[in-house]
C-alpha cells in the first residue's frame, strides 16, 4: 500500500532510541522527510545517520529536553511547518505515590501531557491551514488499563488523551487527524527500566521478571519496535482522514476486553 506521504515533514520526538526512532525510520521509509530530537546528541547523530543509510530520507536533528521551552524550539526551527507531529518523551520513573512530590508530578505532567499539547500547538493551526495533518501521541498501553507502580504515567497520559479527545474532532474537518498509538511491552531501553523497577520491587532478577512478562503476554513474546513504527506511518498516512480521536492499543493482545 502507498501510504501517500512522500515529500511531506514530520517532527518525530525523543527519537534516538526505542519506539520514537523506530516511527522516524517508518515513515523516512516512505518518502517522508524528518526531524528527530532527543537530548543526547551523540546517540542522536547516530540514529540520523542509521536512517538515512537505511532509506535515503532527508533526516534533520534537534537536540534538546522537548519537556522544555528550548527543547520545543530547537525543534520547531529545524522544521517550522510539519505535515506529520509524532509526540513522545521519555516515561515517568515507577514506584509509590507515597514517594512523589509536586515537583515529581509537575515533571511527569510537563513530558507526558503538556508538552504534546503545547506542540500541538505550535503547529496545528498550519497544517489546518495546509488541509493535512496527522498527529501522533505515544501513550501508553497504561490509559487504558492502569500499571500499579507507574501511577505518574497513568495519571500524565490520561489527562492528554483527555485533551485530545476534545480537540480530535475539532480538526478533523480540515483533514486534520489526531490519535494515540499505546504501546504494551516493547523490547527498547525504557521496558528494561520499569522491570528494573518490578524486579527491585519483588526481590527478584529482572531476568526473571522479564521471562514472566513474556509468558503471560498472549504473543509469548515482546513488541519490536519496528511493528510500532509501521502502525505509527500507517495513522500517518493519507488513509486515514475518516479516523481522529482513537486509542489505538499494540500490547500482542494484553488487554482483555472485547473492546
Ligand atoms: P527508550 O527506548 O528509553 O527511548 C527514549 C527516547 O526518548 C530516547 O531517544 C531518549 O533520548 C528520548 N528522550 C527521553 N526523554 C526525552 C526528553 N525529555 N526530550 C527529548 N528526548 C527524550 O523509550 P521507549 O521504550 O521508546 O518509550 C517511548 C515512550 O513510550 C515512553 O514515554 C515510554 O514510557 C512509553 N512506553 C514504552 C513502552 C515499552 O514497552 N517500551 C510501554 C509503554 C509505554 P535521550 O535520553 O538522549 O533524550
Amino acid at each position: 500500500m502507498d501510504l501517500g506521504i512522500a515529500g511531506r515533514r514530520a517532527i518525530v520526538c525523543a527519537a534516538s532510541k526505542g519506539l520514537g526512532k523506530a516511527c522516524a525510520m517508518a515513515l523516512a521509509r516512505e518518502g517522508v522527510a524528518v526531524t528527530i530530537t532527543a537530548r543526547g546528541r551523540d546517540a542522536l547523530e547516530a540514529a540520523a545517520a542509521e536512517i538515512r543509510a537505511a532509506t535515503g530520507a532527508t533526516v534533520t536533528t534537534a537536540v534538546g529536553d522537548i519537556a522544555t521551552d528550548e527543547g520545543r524550539a530547537a525543534a520547531l526551527a529545524a522544521c517550522p511547518e510539519p505535515d506529520i507531529l509524532v509526540n513522545n518523551a521519555g516515561g515517568p520513573p515507577p514506584g509509590d505515590f507515597r514517594d512523589w512530590d509536586r515537583d515529581a508530578w509537575m515533571r511527569a505532567v510537563d513530558a507526558n501531557m503538556i508538552t504534546p499539547i503545547l506542540l500541538i500547538k505550535a503547529t496545528v493551526d498550519g497544517m489546518i491551514a495546509r488541509r493535512f495533518g496527522r498527529i501522533v501521541n505515544i501513550t501508553s498501553a497504561a490509559v487504558k488499563a492502569p500499571i500499579p507502580n507507574l501511577g505518574l504515567s497513568n495519571g500524565a497520559r490520561a489527562g492528554l488523551t483527555g485533551f485530545v479527545a476534545g480537540l480530535s474532532r475539532q480538526t478533523v474537518s480540515h483533514n486534520v487527524t489526531i490519535n494515540n498509538l499505546l504501546p504494551g511491552p516493547f523490547e527498547t531501553d525504557r521496558l528494561r527500566t520499569t522491570m528494573e523497577g518490578a524486579a527491585k520491587a519483588k526481590g527478584v532478577s529482572v531476568e526473571e521478571v522479564l521471562e514472566a512478562r513474556r509468558a503471560t503476554n498472549p504473543a509469548k513474546r515482546y513488541g519490536d519496535p519496528a511493528e510500532f513504527g509501521s502502525v505509527c506511518a500507517f495513522l500517518c498516512s493519507v488513509h486515514t482522514g475518516y479516523m481522529t480521536g482513537q486509542n489505538v492499543v499494540l500490547d500482542g493482545g494484553s488487554y482483555p476486553g472485547t473492546l
